[in-house]
Parts: C-alpha cells; sequence; structure tokens
C-alpha cells in the first residue's frame, strides 16, 4: 500500500504529528505494536479502577502555551477536559513541610518566609525560570551549567535547594548532570499559573488523537511492530510491520515519501535502519544516554484519600539521609525503605477514575532497568511485593489509615514501561538532558525520516513529546 507518511509509534509525537498531517488531507498510515494507543500516554483498568500510566500534571494550560493552540488546531479543546492540578507539588522532608503553589509570586513569598537570607537567591532562581526563553536567546549562559551548580551559586540554604528540586523527577535523576538551560525551560513551564490532568486519564487525549487521524482518512494499526525501514537506491521508501497478536505472523509492506519515527532513537539506529545507514547517526549520538526511567505504584482505594485526610494532589517525600543536592542520585539508587518518591492522589481533582466513593493514586519514583533485568520471575515477582510492601508502609506513616483505604496495589517496574513503548531502559524521557548534550544527531537523519516523540529536539514529557509531532507534521508539510 501506498501513504503520504507513514508513522512508527502511537505515543503522544506520532499521534500528534499523524493528527495534523491527516487533517490536513494526507494519506497517514501508523502502526503500534502495543493493543492501546498513546505509549506512556494510556490508562489500564483492573477491577473496577482505571490506573493512570505516565501522567501526574501537564504544564498549562497558560495564555503562552503553544498545547492551546495544538488542541485548538486539531479540534480536542471538545474532546478533553483539563483539571486544573490545585498546587504545584508538596514538598516533604525531616525539617520542612512545604506546598509550593504554580503562581510565581505566590512561590517565592512563601519561600521567602521561609528561608528570609536566601530572599535574593530566591529572586535569581525565579527570574531564570520565568525569562528563560529571552536569557537562552539574550545571555552568553554556559551550555554546560548543570541546575545543581546554579543552585549552589545562587541559594545558600541546602533545605531550600532540595525544596526546589522536589519535583527533579520530572526531568532526570541527578541535579548535578541536568541541564541548566533546560531545566530553566521545563521547570519555568509549570509555574505559568496552572497544571492540568486529562479528565479520565491520559487515555482520552490519546483516544482522541486517533479519532482525529481516523476522521481524516488516517489509518491507526494497533498490535503491529514495524520491524524495518526500507531503503530503495540509498533512500527510505517504506516499512515492514507486522502483527504482534493472532496465531500466525503476518507481514506487512507498506510505502512513502515520508517517515515519522515516534519509536526511540536508538530503536532507529539499532534495528529500524537496516545495516550501514544507521552508522552516520550512531557515531553522532556517541555521548547521549538514555534519561530516567520511573517505577509506579498503583493503588485502588475502597474510599478516596480525601476521607483518610490527606489535602494534597502531589506530595513529593525526601529522606532524612538526604542532606544536600549530592545526595540525590545515591538516594535514587538506594533501597526502597529511603528513596525520594512522589505520592500522586488522583481523586483530589478527577472522580472519573474509580467509582463513587473510591479512589485512585500512584507513588512514582526514579528506578532503573538495570537493577530488574536477569531475575528470575519469582524473584522479580518477590521483589515487586517487597516494593509495594515498603512503599504502602511509608505511605501510612505519612497518612495514618492508608493502609485501611487500600483495595488493590499492583507495581510497574521499568521493565514494564520498557515493555510496552519498546524505549530503551525504560526511559520516559528520551534522552537524558545532560549539560551541553549535542543535538546534532538529528541532522545526521536521511532528509525523509524525522524524530516526533520525547527522543527529539524538546524533550521528554506531554508538552515536549507533543511540541514534536506538531513540528514535525509542520516541517513536512512546508516541505511538501
Ligand atoms: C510513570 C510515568 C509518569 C510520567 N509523568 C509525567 C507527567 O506528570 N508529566 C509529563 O509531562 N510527562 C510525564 N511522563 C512522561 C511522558 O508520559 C512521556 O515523556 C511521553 O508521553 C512520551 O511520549 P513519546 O511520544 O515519546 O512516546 P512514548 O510514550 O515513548 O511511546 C512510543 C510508542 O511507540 C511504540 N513503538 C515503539 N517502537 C515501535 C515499533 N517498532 N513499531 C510500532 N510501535 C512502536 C510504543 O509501543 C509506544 O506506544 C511520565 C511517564 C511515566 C511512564
Amino acid at each position: 500500500m501506498n501513504y503520504d507518511i507513514i508513522i512508527i509509534g502511537a505515543g503522544l509525537g506520532g499521534l500528534t504529528a499523524g493528527a495534523k498531517l491527516a487533517k490536513q488531507g494526507k494519506k497517514v498510515l501508523l502502526t503500534e505494536q502495543h493493543d492501546r494507543p498513546g505509549g506512556c500516554a494510556t490508562t489500564f483498568t483492573r477491577k473496577d479502577f482505571t490506573f493512570e500510566v505516565g501522567l501526574h500534571e501537564m504544564d498549562g494550560p497558560g495564555p503562552r502555551d503553544l498545547k492551546v493552540k495544538i488542541f485548538r488546531d486539531l479540534g480536542l479543546t471538545d474532546k478533553i477536559t483539563l483539571l486544573d492540578v490545585p498546587e504545584f507539588y508538596r514538598f516533604v522532608n525531616e525539617r520542612y513541610d512545604v506546598v509550593i503553589p504554580h503562581d510565581p509570586e505566590e512561590a517565592q513569598a512563601r519561600l521567602t518566609a521561609f528561608f528570609p537570607d536566601d530572599e535574593e537567591g530566591i529572586k535569581t532562581y525565579y527570574y531564570y525560570l520565568l525569562n528563560s526563553r529571552k536569557i537562552l536567546a539574550e545571555e552568553n549562559l554556559d551550555p554546560g551549567k548543570s541546575v545543581g551548580e546554579f543552585l549552589d551559586e545562587h541559594i545558600r540554604n541546602d533545605d531550600l535547594k532540595l525544596i526546589l528540586l522536589g519535583n527533579l523527577g520530572y526531568f532526570h535523576d541527578d541535579p548535578y548532570t541536568l541541564s541548566l538551560m533546560y531545566y530553566l525551560v521545563a521547570q519555568g513551564s509549570y509555574y505559568g499559573g496552572k497544571a492540568s490532568f486529562i479528565k479520565g486519564g491520559s487515555q482520552k487525549l490519546s483516544n482522541a488523537l486517533v479519532d482525529v487521524i481516523e476522521e481524516n482518512g488516517g489509518t491507526v494499526k494497533l498490535n503491529h511492530l514495524t520491524t524495518e525501514i526500507i531503503f530503495e537506491n540509498d533512500r527510505p521508501v517504506g516499512v515492514r510491520y507486522e502483527n504482534t497478536k493472532g496465531k500466525t505472523k503476518e507481514v506487512f509492506t507498506a510505502y512513502a515519501g515520508e517517515i515519522v519515527v515516534n519509536a526511540s532513537v536508538p530503536a532507529l539506529v539499532n534495528k529500524l535502519l537496516p545495516g550501514n545507514h544507521g552508522k552516520e547517526l550512531s557515531d553522532k549520538m556517541e555521548g547521549l544516554k538514555p534519561g530516567a526511567s520511573l517505577l509506579t505504584v498503583y493503588f485502588g482505594f475502597c474510599k478516596s484519600l480525601k476521607e483518610v485526610g490527606n489535602s494534597w494532589y502531589s506530595t513529593f517525600i525526601f529522606d532524612p539521609t538526604i542532606k544536600t543536592q549530592k545526595d540525590i542520585l545515591p538516594n535514587n539508587h538506594s533501597e526502597f525503605e529511603t528513596r525520594g518518591f512522589t505520592l500522586v492522589d488522583y481523586s483530589q481533582l478527577d472522580s472519573d477514575l474509580a467509582p463513587a466513593g473510591k479512589g485512585v493514586g500512584a507513588v512514582c519514583c526514579i528506578d532503573y532497568a538495570s537493577d530488574w533485568e536477569g531475575l528470575d520471575r519469582e524473584t522479580y515477582l518477590k521483589k515487586k511485593d517487597y516494593v509495594a510492601e515498603t512503599i504502602i508502609a511509608r505511605c501510612e506513616k505519612l497518612i495514618p489509615g492508608f493502609r485501611d483505604a487500600l483495595e488493590y496495589a499492583e507495581v510497574g517496574t521499568p521493565l514494564t514501561v520498557k515493555r510496552y513503548t519498546l524505549n530503551p531502559e525504560g526511559a520516559v524521557y528520551g534522552f537524558a538532558q545532560n549539560p551541553g548534550k549535542p543535538m546534532d544527531y538529528l541532522s545526521a537523519l536521511p532528509e525523509n525520516i524525522y524524530i516526533a516523540s520525547a527522543w527529539g529536539k524538546f524533550g521528554g514529557g506531554f508538552s515536549g513529546s507533543i511540541y514534536s509531532g506538531y513540528m514535525t507534521a509542520l516541517d513536512i508539510l512546508r516541505k511538501r
């Protein structure tokens, strides 16, 4: 079959690119190896609970938020409902319990009340975040500088640094290897005064994007893995793909002028591009590493956590052993008794995820696929049980009555993420955003292959992936 565009993968980047291209009249084929669209942006059900896989909070919508324009352009505004997340996050360690609002003025005032000696540093931190684009364009910011170095330069109090880094896991596992340039834009976008969750879960957004593709004549093939990009006369001309469900394996071939890759860039190089074609790209990727992965414990409650006494949407817990920024990375590799985590209480704002009177929550922390690889099935399951039990005990300490309210718990590891997204090491944000991270790997792509995912130039998260998909579509439309 011939198409204008073939898209490999139905994560947010692939779906957004597909929706825009189909809406502009292009004949689109999208293949997805999993049984549902969305990649990380999916939900799954157990008993009568709907569990969110990959969204705690999405930055925006705000006045300067490109997603507002994208959602409007794709006709999504009536198809999904964005719920305002009440606070940015609550931070708890042994010395502090602080709630950071999304409003930057309020956030500064609150932090200054706790840390009056750091008033100037707090002002500087927020000035950089709120003016990140101007600063990146006009100031000679060192691309090799890390967030950790920036905080050490401007903030004196170690607890204040930790509080500001409460949600570091949204981006990376270590402040000293996270690019300041990337952080300023990404963290700054959460201070637009608002952040949101998608009512009913992120699957609603992914499904709505599939609808746009199909309503505009495009084809979305779930349960179909693309195995190879076909070259003719040294030019990519199509793909080979096969079904992942069913008794007999069928292999299909499709041709198109342009190929959009939502699958990871390492998979493109190592699996999809044949022979030598990946070599140039692979050389340019030297030094780039897959970014962090996450472990999640999904909780279904027989009564909502609100009833049990919790008042916060997301609470970040830092163990007493984290005293300075330098302790964060070792802590992310520590046992689950001490590892930092976030508790998300979805029932604070979305009642669609559980039946009336019940609730859904999740605990999430940085984790590493290598810690789970090579275990036999029994050991793997036992380790999951130990993790669930350890985290439940820690949540009970935080919210007495947590255990009694619990009806269901399940652990998803980095290997779970890897299995459902095929991302190497279960990476959820694409390449690690290390200081000075080279971008020229993108220029080594054949001119009709595009990256629309967290592995592209905008980085990971909902916003990064959506922008990557939309901009890719615009690039193709302009070219054609
Ligand atoms: C637990 C968790 C919490 C998160 N929390 C947040 C949050 O609060 N806010 C936020 O902004 N972001 C969050 N994220 C990150 C965010 O969800 C991801 O960065 C983003 O969704 C990645 O989108 P993507 O387009 O790169 O595709 P991915 O989600 O990586 O999906 C890629 C898709 O391609 C498919 N695929 C791969 N190879 C092939 C192939 N060869 N053939 C066919 N299909 C293929 C996969 O099956 C998958 O569906 C979270 C992620 C997780 C896992």
